[in-house]
């Protein structure tokens, strides 16, 4: 069952005549992606409610009373800069045709929820105010204002002064609402002052006045506004995200106010919502992609983007980073929940334990309709299949898809052998988005953006210089230590901000804006390379590296190389390797075990939904279905690991290696095996088994006869480790007696290169912190040289 589902029975459950979701927002300019994350969750509460015949309704309220407290780096600031601290209903459109600077940036959100089938009741805060609806709850909170400040005090321990009431009228003279302060409230008037200097981005007339708190002339400050709408409207239900969440967060404050001052009970917050992020928050304008709901809803199809937030579980962190495989593989995603919608309008969901999750996949589809749903299986063209077409320069995709209907006709029980029109729809809006798709985010577009995009300071440039010329000094070239030492160095004598001077390393060294530790980084880069690198960045000429990767291609094939035949069915899969020596491992260490603690801590909103929404795991899950390996009964190693967490199981103490690198599994769920190099004879190598192969597991008193088709890490004395990380040999396995290790991380699909490098440095990080030792090399494989 989804979250949805689930939190709506148990809502149904309180019997209350009438359940209202509601949602807010301040339209102080283009609204953020992110606010659709809210608009989903109240949307999908009350769409699942309606569905199990609880009385339900949605509304969304702008507040559109609150100042204008920012200037959009879009408005010219000389022409804006005047209504600053004025309430947003009242300042003028960008546009013509709007009734005001609210109505306008609220109007295209609308647009943007109402076009991926949110249509909540709209309400203006400002009209509310007007028909003199907020009127009795506005006296309610002055009169109680003793009880106010109490709650202040009591629960974020603010002391508010006897003559600070929690009002702000509009000034009669300027028009400002932020800068007014009220001082007296003789039970009709508020008496108040235009105060010059109270926030630092606008500035009050200095008029004093008085005037009733009454239908349009001022309103509440936030913390009692937003429990004040919730009484007058009379919600029941709202959400928000987790800043407002936390201990003393307005939400927090609210059910005091609610409580003690209004005589109602806030609405339920389902525990509040994670964010909806684009690519992080590093990415937005700079790197010519948008980030408001408008931009972000242009390149993707409706159905496609209410999907994306439909089937991410509400205590999920939602990242889109619209660059390279994802927009391919969000298709694929969908066309996956779609078969599975399709098999259960023909009745054929499988009985087991995969029929729950096929279920799942189904009510996701439904939840995520725009477009009325088809009302049998249709042929669905690939998304990935029309980009590649696109890319070959094919000018007939009709008759290529008209082809492949053809066989899928032939195959299914469909007599139609050429597209219906509904197909034929659904091929031209896929057309259309992989053109957007291609022009915008696919790897090779994205690639030339950034080389380009990055150009150095004078300042940059500078500290680029002083640290060519301390890292030349240094004694050593492979002291991590001394290297790190000569760039914090060159951070103080430049007199740079440490955020830029990484920046222009992290830039020139790999062409992204973040990355490991620095030390670290030069060796692996190599450390004349890495001079090389910084000089050219230092005279702006950046080099076009061809790939941006951290690690190198690893090629020592006496270690470890990929057997050809892997390699050919699996091109995407790429293979962390390193191997750290003389390490120390223990059978615990308290530090170790109080981190791990404190993730499991972080992780109660773990259920199997969620870790069934990770896309690693569906990563490994496919992988596993194309072995032919049932991924019920043989869990991927941070699936097994995140599911003992959910079930509330302990985690199994191995000893300080195995614990320190499983944590990195649990966070990245990217499979990581740690081996006692020693134990090898040499070279290893991945490889489909031979007939009659068998590996004795750790733990197991038989030995488990291989599948021919199952991947699995082989020396020249037998298999290692069996599917990619989901159990390991005892012959090989790390103990305390242990030395050295060699270390593998498991990438194929959506776990690309950059996934498998980041867990196999922070892997190295983790046991060099808890097991001391050095790293000999550490490299990606990957199953086809570029
Ligand atoms: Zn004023």
């Amino acid at each position: 069952m989804i979250w949805a589902d689930r939190e709506a029975k148990r809502l149904k459950e309180r019997n209350l005549p009438l359940e209202w979701a509601d949602d807010m927002k301040t339209p102080s300019g283009r609204i953020h992606v992110g606010s659709l994350r809210g608009v989903i969750v109240h949307d999908l509460i009350y769409k699942a409610l309606k569905d199990i015949s609880v009385n339900a309704k949605f509304s969304y309220v702008f507040n559109d009373m609150d100042p204008m407290d920012g200037m959009p780096s879009y408005l010219d600031a000389n022409k804006w800069g005047e209504y600053m601290g004025m309430p947003l209903y009242k300042i003028p459109s960008p546009e013509p045709g709007f009734k005001s600077f609210a109505d306008y940036f609220a109007s295209e959100f609308i647009e943007v929820f109402n076009s991926i089938n949110c249509h909540p009741q709209i309400i203006w805060s400002s009209e509310l105010h007007r028909a003199g609806k907020m009127n009795e709850v506005i006296k309610l909170i002055l009169d109680k204002a003793d009880i106010v400040r109490n709650i202040y005090k009591k629960v974020v321990k603010k002391e508010r002064s006897l003559n600070w009431f929690p009002y702000n009228p509009i000034c009669e003279k300027c028009g400002k609402i932020s800068t007014t302060n009220v001082h007296k409230w003789d039970g009709k008037y508020v008496y108040y002052r235009c105060e010059p200097k109270m926030v630092e981005w606008a500035e009050g007339c200095d008029y004093e006045g008085k005037v009733e708190p009454i239908n349009e002339n001022g309103k509440l400050v936030w913390k009692l506004d937003w429990p004040a709408h919730w009484k007058v409207i009379g919600v029941t239900i709202e959400s928000s995200g987790k800043d407002h969440m936390s201990s003393g967060g307005s939400y927090d404050m609210g059910i005091h106010f609610c409580k003690e001052v209004l005589g109602t009970v806030a609405p339920d917050a389902l525990g509040g919502y994670e964010w909806f992020t684009i690519g992080g928050k590093k990415m937005s304008s700079s790197k010519g992609i948008g980030s408001s709901a408008k931009e972000v809803s242009q390149i993707l199809p409706p159905d496609l983007l209410r999907f994306l937030l439909v089937r991410t579980p509400i205590k999920t962190h939602l990242d889109f980073d619209p660059i390279g495989d994802t927009i391919p593989n969000l298709f694929d995603d969908y066309d996956r929940c779609l078969n599975a919608y399709f098999l259960k309008i023909e009745n054929n969901l499988p009985k087991d334990k995969a029929g729950e999750v096929t279920e799942d996949y189904a009510r996701i589809i439904e939840l995520s309709e725009v477009n009325p749903l088809p009302k049998a299986r249709l042929y669905i063209p690939r998304f990935r299949t029309i980009v590649n077409l696109l890319k070959a320069k094919n000018n007939n995709l009709l008759s290529f898809f008209e082809t492949q209907k053809s066989s899928f006709a032939k195959a299914s029980k469909d007599k139609e052998e050429k597209l219906s029109t509904e197909e034929k729809t659904i091929l031209e809006e896929r057309i259309k988005y992989a053109k957007i798709y291609l022009e915008k985010y696919s790897q090779e577009k994205t690639e030339l953006i950034k080389t380009e995009k990055f150009i150095a300071s004078d300042l940059q440039k500078e500290f680029s210089l002083q640290s060519i010329k301390r890292l030349k000094c240094l004694n050593s070239k492979d002291n991590k230590e001394q290297i790190q030492q000569a760039i914090f160095e060159s951070i103080k004598s430049s007199g740079i901000k440490p955020k830029e001077a990484f920046e222009v390393i992290y830039q020139t060294l790999i062409g992204k804006s973040f990355g490991p530790k620095i030390g670290e980084l030069v060796l692996n880069i190599g450390f004349d390379k890495s001079l090389e690198l910084l000089r050219s960045g230092s005279s702006n000429q950046l080099p076009i590296t061809k790939n941006n990767f951290t690690y190198p291609d690893f090629t020592d094939k006496k270690i470890f190389s990929i057997d050809e035949a892997v390699a050919q069915k699996y091109p995407s899969i790429n293979i962390g390797i390193a191997v750290i020596k003389n390490i120390n491992i223990k059978k615990t260490n308290s530090d170790l075990i109080n981190e791990i603690n404190k993730f499991v801590s972080e992780q109660s909103h773990l259920s199997n939904e969620v870790i069934s929404s990770y896309p690693e795991v569906l990563t490994y899950r496919k992988l596993y279905k194309e072995m032919g390996i049932d991924w019920h009964s043989r869990r991927p190693s941070p699936e097994a690991l995140l599911r003992r967490i959910s079930q509330k199981k302990d985690l199994y103490q191995i000893n300080t290696c195995v614990d320190a690198y499983n944590l990195i599994v649990m966070k990245n769920r990217v499979s990581v095996g740690a081996f006692d190099y020693d134990k090898f004879n040499f070279p290893t190598l991945m490889r489909f088994p031979k007939d009659g192969e068998e590996i004795l597991l750790l733990g197991d008193k038989e030995p488990l006869k291989f599948k021919p088709t199952e991947i699995a890490y082989f020396d020249q004395n037998g298999g290692y480790n069996i599917d990619f990380n989901y159990r390991d040999a005892q012959r090989t396995c790390v103990t305390e007696q242990t030395k050295n290790i060699l270390l593998n991380i498991d990438g194929i699909y959506d776990i690309d290169r950059k996934k498998v490098e980041k867990s196999l440095q922070e892997s190295i990080d983790i046991i060099l912190k808890y097991c001391g030792g050095t790293v000999e090399f550490a490299g990606v494989v990957p199953a086809t040289q570029k």
